[in-house]
Parts: structure tokens; sequence; C-alpha cells
């Protein structure tokens, strides 16, 4: 099922451990591995309106006749996906009457079933990995043992309970191997929509070879069942192909903590050892100097509150001499508390409400691209859509990017998905000829990091030409509800 590009190969090295490298010159936007599931499983939300094998989303679907609990296009759909089904039909059946069964819960129980049946059945002298290292069959997991748990945790009582009713061969080690494994080869589904929402997690082993880069030279999207992992730089023959496992909108203390907690590894990318004054700018104060538009940088990029900062880039004032540093410290600590607080999704009305005043405060202190500043921003875009107060969404969207593109590549996916949705913004109210600038400067990124034939390219691609034609045309702006709606990484964690 999987596609595996000639031209990159597994390599094993002391320093990097297992990755996938170059074996010619590879141009950027050459695919380089199109993967369909060891196994998927839709989140809770989806389960009832997406089918469980296809994951398309549909009026009318028909229900397993075993459990009740997960949901089919048709018969063929059900034949298709019974080879991971018949794991969990039983368990759901019993389980779905004690409420909601959790997502994690099922992978790892039809995972360590599907395991031991393969382990069953393969003999040792069978071939197992192809002559450029990539694993020949799905079957071949990808084992790497984590400290920390998986989030969300697995649903272990029930599991054990079930497990030994049914005679299971499981044991407290085996569960323990399966947790490494889920960890090491999970990946989130989107949908093949231009909305990338999540809507499940799947296991993919191949797309498990390629490691983490906070700089990565290649992008992964998906369409539904389908990952697909493409290179958006040039790469030079023997140079590692990487992808980000992360939301690159993010410091590099922090984009390390969840590597090394999600991940267990440390990285030390390129981005994570020398960009120092790159992450700086996260951290940008504005110069207190009346008249001055410099900013003032800490001496080291981090969020704790004992700061000490350089002099402005501008006039040189030395800020340490002002009040300014209580004052950064009182404004942190009301951010903090606020974004601790505030969850858009409860009560979006009521959060934009509150974060009105909140970011004047930031703006008092903190430069537009601060990363504080991002943060109640990009939740106040989202509670804007979720309300569909275009106006409202459009302001916090243009205020997004301000600081998308001040921190991130031209050809990250977020970037290039913000964009977009700016884009149709800026069309549903009329604003024609700014939407025409900011879908042309979403697309060149599009192109690249979702690749020309994606929903997301080839739906601003139309807006476009509709745009520029001068039709009349209502822009759907339907349900974009989620800025972080880059097709990237399984935890792509927000921050
Ligand atoms: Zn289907
Ligand atoms: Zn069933
Ligand atoms: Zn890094
Ligand atoms: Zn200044």
């Amino acid at each position: 099922m999987a596609e595996v590009s000639e031209k990159v190969e597994i390599f094993s090295d002391k320093k990097r451990g297992r990755g996938v490298r170059a074996t010619t010159f590879i141009e950027p936007e050459t695919v380089l591995l199109i993967e369909n599931p060891y196994l998927l499983t839709l989140e809770e939300d989806y389960r009832r309106n997406r089918c469980s094998y296809c994951c398309k989303e549909r009026g009318k679907l028909r229900a397993c006749g075993g459990c009740s609990f997960v949901y089919y296009c048709d018969r063929q759909c059900q034949a298709s996906n019974y080879s991971d089904h018949q794991y969990e039909c039983k368990y759901l059946k019993m389980a779905s009457a004690g409420g909601d069964i959790r997502v994690r819960t099922r992978t790892l129980l039809v995972t360590l079933q599907k395991h031991l049946k393969t382990v069953k059945k393969r003999s040792q002298n069978v071939a197992t990995h192809n002559a450029r290292g990539f694993p020949l069959t799905p079957e071949i997991l990808y084992k790497k043992m984590a400290d920390e748990k998986t989030s969300p945790e697995p649903d272990m009582e029930r599991l054990w309970e079930y497990a030994a009713s049914k005679h299971l061969p499981v044991t407290e080690d085996l569960m323990q191997t399966f947790e490494g494994i889920l960890n090491a080869n999970m990946f989130s589904v989107r949908d093949g929509k231009a909305r990338c929402k999540v809507i499940g997690e799947g296991l993919y082993t191949r797309m498990a070879m390629f490691n983490h880069c906070c700089r990565p030279n290649c992008t992964f999207t998906s369409d539904n069942r389908e990952l697909k992992i493409a290179s958006i730089r040039p790469i030079s023959p023997g140079e590692e192909c990487t992808i980000s496992y992360l939301n690159l909108m993010a410091p590099t203390s922090s984009r390390q903590s969840k590597l090394r907690k999600w991940y267990d590894f440390d990285c030390d990318c390129k981005r994570c050892i020398q960009d120092i004054d790159k992450d700086r700018l996260m951290y940008a104060i504005k110069c207190p100097q009346m008249n001055c538009r410099g900013s003032v940088l800490p001496w080291k990029p981090s969020d704790s509150l004992s700061g000490q900062y350089l002099a402005c880039d501008a006039c040189g004032f030395d800020i340490s001499t002002s009040k300014l540093p209580d004052q950064i410290v009182r404004t942190e600590m009301e951010v903090e508390s606020f974004l601790s607080r505030k969850k858009d999704y409860d009560y979006p009305g009521q959060y934009l409400e509150e974060c009105g005043p909140i970011l004047a405060r930031l703006d008092d202190v903190y430069q537009p691209y601060h990363r504080r500043v991002y943060q109640v921003v990009k939740t106040a875009l989202k509670a804007a859509l979720k309300l569909d107060e275009a106006e409202t969404a459009l302001q916090y969207g243009t205020r997004s990017l301000v600081a998308l593109r001040t921190h991130l590549d031209s050809c990250d996916t977020l970037l290039g998905f913000n964009l977009w949705q700016v884009g149709q913004l800026q069309a549903r109210l009329g604003m024609n000829l700014k939407a025409v600038h900011t879908l042309e400067e979403a697309l060149r990124t599009l192109r690249i990091a979702y690749g020309s034939h994606h929903a997301v390219t080839v739906e601003a691609q139309e807006l476009l030409a509709m745009l520029k034609s001068g039709k009349d045309h209502l822009a759907l702006l339907s349900d974009t509800s989620q800025t972080g709606g880059h097709c990237q990484g399984s935890n792509a964690v927000e921050n």
C-alpha cells in the first residue's frame, strides 16, 4: 500500500540513531512517501458521521451489526475494515455500555492483537525490509521505549478486564512496549478537505522512520487515510530527510521540553542550537523611549521573569534603569493567568470580550510578534470563527500573520493555512484586492507546504481565480474554526 520513493533510504548511526536520508539530489515538492495506516481510529466526535474505514463524511452510514459502535459507508468499506475491526468488535459491544471509549484504548487493543497474530505467523527467515531499509509490510512496527506515558492515556483498567475475560496473552511488559510503539508511530489524521480538521489517529510505520527537525526539509500532509511526505527544500545526496513533529511557532525551550516529554529525545537541530537571535524575537519588548520604534530583546530567550535585557536595538536605551522590567513581570503574570483560565471553546463570546483589554495591555509592552500576543490572538481568531464573526476574525487573523511571518519559514504549513484563512475572510467581506494579494502569498506557501493537489491549495487557487475574473461569488467560510488546522504531526501541540 505504501509507496516509498527510490530517492530515500534508511540509515542508522550512533549520533542520530535511525533515520531517512537522500540517495540522490531531491528537488523541492518531490513526493517521498505515500502511506496508508497500519491502523486508524476515528476520534469520538467523528465516529457517528464518518466512515470508520475511508473516513469520509456521509449523511447516511450503516452501523456495524456486531457492536453498533462504528459506522461505514457500505459493505465494501466494512469488509475492508474487518481485518482490524475483528479485534475490537466484541470489546466495543461490551465496553460501550459503560460510556465513551477512549481512542487510545481502541488503538492499543487492536495493535496489540494484530501484532500477537503476525508474530505467531511470521517465520524467522522471511525478509522484513527492502534494500533501502524500509519495512516491507506495515506489520513491522518501529519499537521505541518511552519513559513518558502516552497522552491521552488508554483506559487500562477496562483493557485488563477485557484481556482477562478473553484469555489474551497480555502482560504488563507487553502493554508497556506497546505504549512505546504507539508513541513512536502515531500521527494525527486530518480530513481531506480544505479545513484540515483532526479526525482521528493512525499508526504509520514508514512515516515513523523520518526524524524530527525544528527546521525540516520535508513536510507531511494527510488526506483522510492517506499520509504523504514531500520535500519542501532542495536536499543533497546523503542529507537527512526530516519532518516536524510539532507546531514550530514556539521558542526553543518549549519545543525541546515537548520533544523530550512526548518523543523522548533532545533535539540538537540547527534551529535549537544556533538560532538564539530568532528565539529572542519571540520575547521582543517595545523600547519605552519616546518616538523610538526599536526593540529590547532578552539576553536569554525564556519565560522566566527575572530576565536581563540587551540595549534597545535602535537607540541603545538600557531598560534596567526604567520601570519597564517590573511592568514586564506584571504583564507576564497577568497573561499567564488569563491563558490558563480561558479556553475559547467553552465560551467564545466571553473569551473575545475579555481578550480585548488583555491585548491592549500586551500592546503597551510587547512587540506585535511577541509570543504572548500571538497566543492570545490565535485563540481569539478561533473564537471569532466559531461565532462566525468575520470582521473580528479578520482582525485577529491579520494580527496572527505578523507573528507567523516573523518566526516561521515561508514554506511552513501553519503560515500557509493562516494566510489562506485571512484571504477567505477578506474575500467574504468584499475586500477583493486585499484578498488577491493575500491568496497569492498563501499559494506560494501552500504549493510547497501542502503540494499543488491538496484540497487547501486547490480551493485557494479557485478562489483566487474567481476574484481575479471579477465574478460575483460567495466565499464560503464553512467552519474554518481552527487556526491550528495545519496538516502536521501527531501530537502537533498548540502551546
Ligand atoms: Zn467508507
Ligand atoms: Zn463491530
Ligand atoms: Zn530542534
Ligand atoms: Zn529605543
